[in-house]
């Protein structure tokens, strides 16, 4: 077993543990967290500075979470563009491979935390041969994306002979990794995993900072090994309400991922996920941050804030004069050059 194994084994995973630490409500929580689990490193919980500080919010259960709010499960209907199990495939050109069930920090606003994060585990071993062979048989794929769960918590040899897999398929020119673990887990970037990783280039890696308070000595020094192994690095941020729905925040956010070698490349609106509800803040409000962040930091910080249409429309970076608002409705134009709607109620805004 390797440290970051041990250490990961360490996380916190049950209310019990977590009230030794903080002032919670352990039975109000527990229908919570018995449909969406608990799980959280001891690395990012210590980031935690009081309640309700934007790490809290982005980790501790909520009741809000349970609440009944009319959405979807899977907005994205990400089950109806899975050719076979485990992949996803929405754009020609590219494709996601989910390869890994689960996270080292379950994240209480993420987009699949109904296919996901609720024991619903994504099966996975003889499933990705299936992916794998279609794959080889779709041409036109030229990109495949790592994804899950969170690729990096497969060890090193897992990781590598799925990159090696993919690299063997002529048609494939690009790889990248979609991880949040820079941020929640740094111990898990070894020097070994960079040396692995460097073997497969052209591979880019996108990481998933959500605010200033995540930038530490850790996740700078993970950020700064991966760019040292020549992996290109982004970031997307998903705009949260309470946690970085605030321009001053924004800005600090992306000027300082510059400085760690990390290209902001999207800031997500939130998916209209069950139970995640309280994160949502309007559309409006994320295209006057965006006016707060252009001009007033280097145009390398600004990233495209983008929303992904429901039911797999595509997503659609949102450009003020884009977007025409009727009542609760907004309109809006994607890559094939339709209009979709949007239902936008604000979120409470
Ligand atoms: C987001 C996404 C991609 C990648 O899109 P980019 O704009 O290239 O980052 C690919 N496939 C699916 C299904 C996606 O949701
Ligand atoms: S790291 Fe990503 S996939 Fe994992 S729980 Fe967080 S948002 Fe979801």
């Amino acid at each position: 077993m390797e440290r970051w194994q041990r250490t990961l084994s360490e996380s916190i995973t049950s209310l019990g543990e977590l009230a030794r630490f903080l002032p919670i409500h352990i039975g109000s929580l527990r229908p919570v967290v018995a449909l969406y689990p608990l799980r959280i490193t001891s690395y990012y919980f210590s980031l935690i500075r009081e309640r309700g500080d934007p790490i809290w919010r982005q980790c501790i259960p909520d009741i809000r979470e349970i609440e009944e709010d009319h959405l979807s499960p899977d907005p994205l209907d990400e089950e109806g563009f899975s050719p076979v199990p485990n992949l996803l495939h929405r754009y020609p050109d590219r494709a996601v491979l989910l390869v890994s069930s689960s996270c080292p920090t379950f994240c209480r606003f993420c987009t699949r935390k109904n296919r996901l994060i609720n024991g619903k585990r994504i099966s996975l071993k003889d499933s990705l041969d299936g992916a794998i062979r279609y794959l080889e048989k779709s041409p036109m794929v030229q990109e495949v994306i790592l994804s899950g769960g969170d690729p990096l918590l497969l060890s090193d040899e897992e990781l590598d002979r799925i990159l090696a897999k993919l690299k063997g398929i002529p048609h494939l020119q690009v790889l990248r990794i979609n991880t949040r673990i820079p941020v929640t887990f740094p111990e898990r970037i070894t020097s070994g995993l960079c040396r692995m990783l460097k073997q497969h280039h052209p591979l880019y890696v996108n990481t998933h900072f959500n605010h200033p308070l995540e930038i530490t000595r850790e996740s700078s020094e993970a950020c700064a090994m991966l760019a040292d192994a020549g992996i290109p690095l982004g970031n997307q941020t998903v705009l949260l309400r309470e946690v970085n729905d605030d321009p001053e925040v924004m800005k600090e956010l992306m000027k300082k991922l510059l400085t760690l070698r990390v290209r902001p490349y999207y800031i997500h609106q939130m998916d209209q996920v069950k139970g995640t509800n309280h994160f949502r803040t309007s559309v409006e409000r994320g295209i006057r941050m965006m006016r707060r962040l252009r001009g007033h930091i280097s145009g390398m910080a600004i990233p495209y804030y983008v929303i992904d249409l429901p039911g797999g429309k595509g997503k659609v970076p949102i450009l003020p004069e884009d977007v025409r608002r009727e009542g609760k409705t907004l309109y809006l134009r994607n890559y094939l050059g339709e209009v979709v709607e949007y239902p936008d109620d604000g979120g409470g805004d």
